[in-house]
């Protein structure tokens, strides 16, 4: 069987990374090559360099202000090229960036089988997050095949009349990356400039609280307010070390760096590989992010997560008790950070709860489902 599988940006690889290996493990059965579309080219390459995957076919279609409408039709002519070369039978897209949606509507021209890792994710509000809803909608209806994350994820595709037999429910993907990251950072030959950098900026007995933002919908007065709540943290609590991988999109960098530089416990630092970050979630007390990976990610390593968005397509990790929705509020995101400081009755309930994302076997169900079809 032949399987394409296509992705963009540092998340989509992040997640899809183990599959990839699973797939290569079984070269008598798949002929696997892997497209990037390079949305993220920076922070894309770093994720591969570490997962030792090497691409086949490399679209580099990162551009200065890129913009949806010419970001859209630059992957799908030039997705055109890659699925003639291999005539796939199956294409595997992840989750909801435009590299997603471009990648589904390309496999529906030419034919191909499609299958959509992290399925099923909604917030109900095609409007928001923005274009990601819409992004994940479409990959739902052009798909034949629908890998979700959790049980809710697989109700909602239900509600959408997507045929039972068409689903497997696999947990999430980002547990076996996790799982593959923390098993070859343990080997004693591993090495890593970045976390040896860390080490010498976190100290010792110092509470680390990790930041993380880049969404979309907090550009402009959200990441102001989501400033000025960090800034009364560090202010109210200088027994802890605020630290912020700060995202490399502008409409982050320049409101972050304009009201954060120069306060002695925020430390402002580039991006992190993922061996660091995932290093640096173990090392800290509590995360603050607006990020999904993050969401499932951090239960399993049993770290606290206040999430600064207003709507949730990810209810399992709040039902589960695993993260708490603060939003942009600047007054909720600090009261939250103070209680868990403070608390530790509170914080000890939190991060002894259950991850519902899974157990890191994703990637197996869905290589053992692929090589089950007719
Ligand atoms: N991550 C990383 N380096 C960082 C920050 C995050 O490798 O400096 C990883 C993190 O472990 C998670 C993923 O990137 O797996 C989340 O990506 P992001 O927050 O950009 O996107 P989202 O998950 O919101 O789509």
């Amino acid at each position: 069987k032949k399987t394409l599988i296509v992705f963009g940006t540092r998340p989509e690889a992040i997640k899809m990374a183990p599959l990839v290996k699973e797939f290569q493990k079984y070269p008598e059965k798949f002929d696997t090559r892997v497209c990037v579309t390079a949305q993220h080219r920076q922070m894309l390459d770093q994720v591969l360099d570490f997962f030792e995957i090497e691409p086949q076919y490399d679209l580099d279609l990162m551009r200065p202000n890129q913009n949806l409408y010419t970001l859209t039709a630059d992957i799908i002519i030039h997705l055109k090229e890659v699925l003639e070369d291999f005539s796939p039978d199956y294409v595997f897209v992840h989750g909801d960036t435009s590299t997603t949606m471009a990648a589904s509507l390309a496999t529906f021209y030419q034919g191909a089988k499609l299958c959509h890792v992290e399925a099923g994710l909604r917030t109900f509000n095609k409007h928001s997050p923005f274009p990601e809803e819409m992004n994940r909608r479409i990959a739902g209806v052009i798909s034949d095949y629908h890998f979700p994350p959790t049980r809710k994820a697989e109700l909602n595709l239900l509600e959408e009349k997507i045929e039972p037999k068409n689903i497997l429910v696999t947990g999430n993907t980002v547990i076996d990356a996790l799982n593959y990251s923390s098993g070859k950072v343990a080997r004693p030959d591993f090495q890593d400039k970045e976390i040896d950098n860390l080490k010498n900026l976190v100290k010792n007995g110092r509470k680390i609280i990790l930041v993380t933002g880049h969404r979309r919908e907090n550009h402009g007065r959200g990441f102001e307010e989501i400033c000025l709540a960090l800034k009364q943290i560090a202010k109210e609590h200088p027994q802890a070390d605020l630290v912020y991988p700060v995202h490399l999109n502008p409409n982050v960098r320049r409101p972050v760096y304009e009201m954060l530089d120069n306060i002695p416990n925020v430390k402002l630092i580039d991006p992190l590989s993922y061996p660091a970050f995932v290093w640096l979630m173990a090392q800290s007390y509590m995360i603050i992010t607006d990020s999904g990976g993050v969401q499932e990610e951090a239960p399993s390593l049993g770290k606290p997560v206040l999430v600064m968005r207003e709507t949730t397509e990810r209810p399992e990790a709040v039902e589960a008790g695993t993260v708490i929705l603060v939003g942009t509020d600047r007054s909720k995101i600090f009261l939250e950070t103070d209680r868990l400081l403070k608390n530790q009755v509170h914080y000890d309930e939190m991060s002894a709860k259950h991850n519902p994302y899974g157990d890191g076997t994703a990637c197996k169900k869905i290589v053992e489902f692929i090589d089950n079809l007719e």
